[in-house]
């Protein structure tokens, strides 16, 4: 990376209060919530605004439900797995009595290298805002060392960001069986990856916790950005020079001493500002095609989760046509790396990019998933009645 595009801090702009998260909030927590529970009785009585809409969602198929039964085990024995490395006794542990000592800088190799032999594809230190760390808990997996609403404090100052890409070929089937399959893959790669990393850093002797899609306790999208990884999209997903957004995010907090990543600016705001082509190929219509808000203090497009959960639950899967779509996630050749190269440069570049996107790829169409899976996925059906403009 240049010098000229390296920052001393995160380019989104804090317009306002921040405020903490309560992952209890997130629609997806809100999905977990069944009728008639203490919880959700408790939940609706301070949100009464979402009961609803969040009970016509909980009416639809449901997440993993939609699919060929001979597919759907693809997601269900990887989802099972990603529930065990979730568990508080594997993303956090018992410290080493003894501290090595070593100075940031060595600390820093070792903990990059060692995430990049483990199967990272990027790996970015940074600080942990302590204002991304989630107020309380909202998604349990079943584990009995978790409750609902259980306040949450994570009292490390440093975190490191791991992504592992997500297969184009396999994300570009639309909202099926396949792309679940795919996403679940590398979910569970970044989890072993993560519980290791940061079992490593615990024998060291330094306190360190594994943040993955099974037990978050952090948001992992601003953290990746203050730790240099990218920039936010209109998507509401990270934005990476390397892999596009075509990545899944995990992290790891510690108190070990490192080295920070300058955070970094390849030009994505501009870029988005000229491209709304995920906007338009939403199939839920839950992304905005206009200007930026202020939302929760911070300048950035509006995201509608529940439109997009209510995709997610129709089709089964959690759809990605928002990532399939988008220029950036494209196959890395050499063409492509120059159109990335120049996108980061060229402040305007994002006006004909997107344009020249649309001229020769046309609008999001899926393709075929490998042989391997049945033909005819149900899930791409149920989609087709959000479909406006695919
Ligand atoms: S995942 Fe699908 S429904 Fe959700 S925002 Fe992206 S395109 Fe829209
Ligand atoms: S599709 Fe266009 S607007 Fe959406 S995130 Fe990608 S570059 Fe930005």
């Amino acid at each position: 990376l240049s010098k000229d595009r390296l920052l001393s801090r995160p380019r989104y702009r804090v317009v306002g209060e921040q405020e903490r998260f309560d992952e209890r909030d997130n629609v997806q927590s809100r999905g977990t919530l069944v009728p008639g529970t203490p919880d959700y009785e408790e939940f609706y009585r301070r949100h009464p605004e979402w009961k609803a809409k969040d009970d016509a969602v909980r009416a639809l198929p449901g997440m993993g439900r939609a699919g060929a039964a001979a597919d759907l085990p693809f997601v269900g024995a990887q989802h099972g797995l990603l529930a065990d490395l979730g568990r508080e006794d594997r993303v956090d542990g018992p410290v080493a009595p003894t501290r090595l000592q070593m100075s940031p800088e060595r600390a820093t190799e070792k903990v990059r290298g060692f995430a990049k032999h483990l199967g990272a594809d990027l790996v970015r230190v940074g600080p942990l805002n302590p204002l991304y760390v989630y107020t309380h808990v909202g998604k349990t997996w079943h584990d009995p060392a978790r409750s609902f609403g259980q306040a949450i404090e994570v009292p490390h100052g440093n975190a490191i960001s791991l992504a592992v890409g997500i297969s184009l070929p396999m994300l570009r089937t639309g909202p099926v069986v396949a792309e679940v399959a795919e996403i679940m893959r590398v979910y569970v790669r970044l989890a072993t990856m993560a519980v290791t990393l940061a079992g490593y850093i615990r024998a060291l002797g330094y306190p360190a916790r594994a943040h993955i899609m099974s037990n978050y306790r952090a948001l992992c999208v601003p953290v990746a950005i203050d730790a240099g990884m990218g920039e936010l999209g209109r998507h509401g997903l990270l934005i990476s020079k390397e892999l596009g957004s075509a990545l899944k995010l995990a992290i790891v907090t510690t108190e070990l001493p490192l080295v920070y990543d300058p955070p970094q600016d390849i030009g994505v705001e501009e870029f988005c500002e000229d491209c709304s082509i995920c906007a338009e190929s939403c199939p839920g219509g839950a992304l905005s095609q206009g200007e930026q808000k202020v939302i929760r203090g911070v300048e950035r497009w509006a995201v509608n989760p529940e439109a997009c959960f209510a995709v997610w639950n129709e089709t089964g899967t959690d759809c990605g046509v928002c990532v399939a779509s988008c220029p950036w996630n494209k196959p890395r050749s050499r063409f492509h790396r120059l159109m990335v190269e120049i996108a980061t440069r060229k402040r305007k570049a994002g006006w004909w990019m997107s344009r020249a996107h649309k001229v020769f790829y046309g609008r999001f169409k899926p393709v075929s998933p490998p042989r391997w899976f049945e033909d005819g996925d149900p899930a791409w059906k149920n989609v087709k009645k959000y479909q406006r403009l695919l």
